[in-house]
């Protein structure tokens, strides 16, 4: 555990990473990327502002909407005018007309022409056009949606998207408002489990450096989580906020809680927050896992099917995921156009990073987002969180993302399956791992059953724990910080983890 002045951060770490605990007043959690290479510097920064996803617009075009929503057009649709040019990057524009095509907001789409209102999100969902959450249905939430326009253009509609796209098999037992009030501590109640798993995720409507949660008790009022103890005593549950979200999955540690424990959570906040609260439960386990991947910069699939690398890398994680009984289940590939692959292929921060997950909003299906970028700053790959926002797209931790041409460079030196255990790594984070053992010989994670690998390991005193220091300590591990060994493994509580995921099939 380490600790520095500012803002405390506990990072969820990565290949060449560490975690650090930090602390000013109070112990605050945020979960941070996996850590890789160093980037390689053959390109010139874009100007400071360039993450604004209007950054690169000209300013002088209106749209010509003339509606904003149904209600708009008596009796008509809203719909996007499609007689008009693309325009990378502006709003939508939207007239009262018929329907464009067939399929009712919410349905899969690969054509704006294909939706009745002539919107598909990128992430291959119809949705209908907004002003807020009153214009939509029950269950959905009124957002900024990236529609494709042309090869080379990405423009943007308030559209409705559903709050989350559950599988079969999993149960959604609350979606509903909580506004905490600043600098406060809320009790956050979770309810008696009806299943053996739950998970509990906090969608906040804006940013706070001083939102986590700093312990869980049982309704009996037994301690299962201290965030102040994290590192040096085992928890028996850990929830690491990230961003926007806070997730609270049960279990995702050693302990099974009984069926009918409920548990309350002390939900600390900075500013005032409106945070929307969803609960879903799962019986069973999934057996498979489906994907959505989005090129962002990176080779696109050439006649429906994806680049050799991206196969390999698809195809590896299917032989990682068959080791635990899963498979990979259906792929969607979606090529993010125009400027906005320009300025989110290479991701300079953390806020970048959330900002590029948000572009899964509308994806309407339950899947995992997976964005291929071409370099991240400080990882070669990425999780939304630990977990992530796990059928729950349009948030900043709604996906992973990796690095993809640091990973292939990185390829010569690492085993054959390294494209597969990277993404298979990132896939862990993302349905509530975390690593076995960290860079400096912190350990966070509440799993027994993983190796843990001490400083006492550190053979050439750096204090980093590299592989071949940790061989039978927990090096061969999917989810070790890596770099990674040939042929890794789950343990049976990580196995349990994944197959309990709310986002498999
Ligand atoms: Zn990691």
């Amino acid at each position: 555990m380490r600790f520095r002045a500012g803002p405390s951060v506990l990072r969820v770490v990565g290949l060449l990473g560490l975690w650090a605990l930090a602390g000013c007043y109070r112990t605050h959690i945020v979960v941070g990327p996996d850590a890789g290479p160093p980037t390689p510097d053959a390109w010139s920064p874009p100007p400071p502002d360039a993450w604004r996803p209007d950054a690169w617009a000209p300013d002088a075009f209106v749209p010509p909407s003339e509606c904003a929503r149904d209600l708009d057009c008596a009796g008509r649709l809203c719909v996007q005018d499609l007689s008009l040019p693309p325009r990378d990057l502006e709003l939508v524009p939207l007239h009262c007309a018929g329907p464009v095509g067939t399929l009712p907001p919410g349905a899969e789409c690969d054509s704006n022409a294909a939706c009745d209102h002539g919107m598909c999100a990128l992430a291959g969902g119809c949705v209908d056009a907004c002003l807020s959450a009153a214009d939509c249905r029950a269950g959905e939430r009124c957002a900024r949606v990236p529609v494709v326009t042309s090869e080379s253009s990405l423009q943007f509609a308030q559209g409705c998207v559903r709050w989350v796209d559950p599988p079969s098999g999993v149960s959604v037992v609350a979606n509903d408002t909580l506004t905490f009030p600043s600098f406060s501590t809320q009790r956050v109640v979770i309810d008696p489990l009806a299943t053996p798993t739950r998970f509990t995720l906090l969608v906040a409507d804006a940013l706070d450096d001083n939102r986590y949660v700093s312990s869980v008790a049982t309704s009996a009022g037994e301690t299962v989580f201290d965030a102040f103890q994290l590192g040096a005593v085992r928890q028996d549950l850990v929830v690491a906020p990230f961003q926007d979200h806070v997730p609270i999955l049960v279990p995702n540690g050693d302990r099974d809680f009984a069926l009918g424990t409920g548990f309350v959570a002390q939900l600390e906040t900075g500013a005032t927050t409106t945070m929307h609260r969803l609960v879903m439960d799962r019986a069973s386990a999934g057996s498979s896992v489906d994907v959505n991947v989005f090129y962002v910069g990176v080779a696109p699939p050439r006649g429906g099917s994806p680049p050799l690398e991206v196969r390999r890398m698809l195809d590896q994680l299917g032989v990682l995921l068959g080791r635990i009984e899963l498979r990979v289940g259906r792929e969607r590939h979606f090529v993010v156009p125009g400027a906005t692959a320009r300025t989110f292929e290479i991701i300079e921060s953390d806020a970048e990073v959330g900002d590029l997950f948000a572009y899964s909003a509308g994806a309407a299906r339950a899947a995992i987002n997976v964005f291929l970028i071409r370099s991240g700053f400080d990882f070669l790959g990425i999780a939304g969180g630990a977990p992530g926002a796990m059928v729950v797209h349009g948030t900043r931790g709604s996906g992973i993302a990796i690095g993809f041409e640091d990973v292939l460079s990185f390829l010569p030196m690492a085993p054959d399956d390294e494209l597969g255990t990277v993404i298979g790594h990132e896939m862990g984070h993302f349905v509530g791992m975390f690593h076995t053992t960290e860079i400096d010989g912190t350990v966070i994670e509440p799993l027994s059953d993983t190796p843990e690998c001490s400083l006492a390991q550190d053979s050439d005193g750096d204090g980093m724990l590299m592989p071949f220091e940790c061989d039978g300590f927990g090096a061969d591990n999917v989810m070790f910080w890596g770099p990674f060994q040939a042929a890794p493994r789950w343990s049976p509580r990580q196995t349990r983890i994944f197959q309990n995921a709310m986002v498999l099939q």
